[in-house]
């Protein structure tokens, strides 16, 4: 048996298409899944290009910079949940084009602390043995170094 700690809050299981993703954000970086036939950059990870079909993928780095397209502040913990409620779910926007779902920290799940389009740059949240893509807001941590 794996004497891992149990983590606080649920974690997703990699799986071998999502693998190389997981793997990207333990070592710091946001990866995106790219077509090598039509370019087209996308995630959730798949076997096959979503726009032409194609099965030559590889991975790229993104830059981890993003805004914010839409979000959803959650005030109910679904069963088993063990973090903290109000949290906010978030679509992100990235720079690259593609949109993902994440949740934002360090801004308060209020409305009038989350603008559409605000900027917000991708942080790293270590859940027992998986490292988490998370948002915080970009302008926020611009000169301000606590
Ligand atoms: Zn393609």
């Amino acid at each position: 048996m794996s004497a891992s700690p149990q983590p606080a809050k649920a974690v997703p299981v990699a799986t071998p298409v999502t693998k190389p993703f997981w793997e990207g954000t333990a070592a710091g970086e946001l990866r995106l899944q790219h077509c090598g036939a039509c370019q087209h950059r996308f995630l959730y990870p798949r076997i096959r290009c979503p726009k032409c079909g194609s099965d030559r993928l590889d991975w790229v780095k993104a830059s981890g910079r993003g805004r914010l397209y839409s979000y959803v502040i959650n005030h109910m913990a679904a069963p088993g949940w063990q973090g903290e409620v109000p949290y906010v779910i978030a679509v992100v926007q990235l720079e690259e084009g593609v949109r993902m779902l994440s949740n934002l920290v360090g801004i308060t799940p209020d409305p009038d602390s989350l603008e559409l389009d605000m900027p917000l740059e991708v942080v790293f949240e270590t859940r027992g043995n998986m490292t988490l893509p998370l948002f915080k807001s970009a302008a926020a941590s611009k000169g301000a170094s606590k």
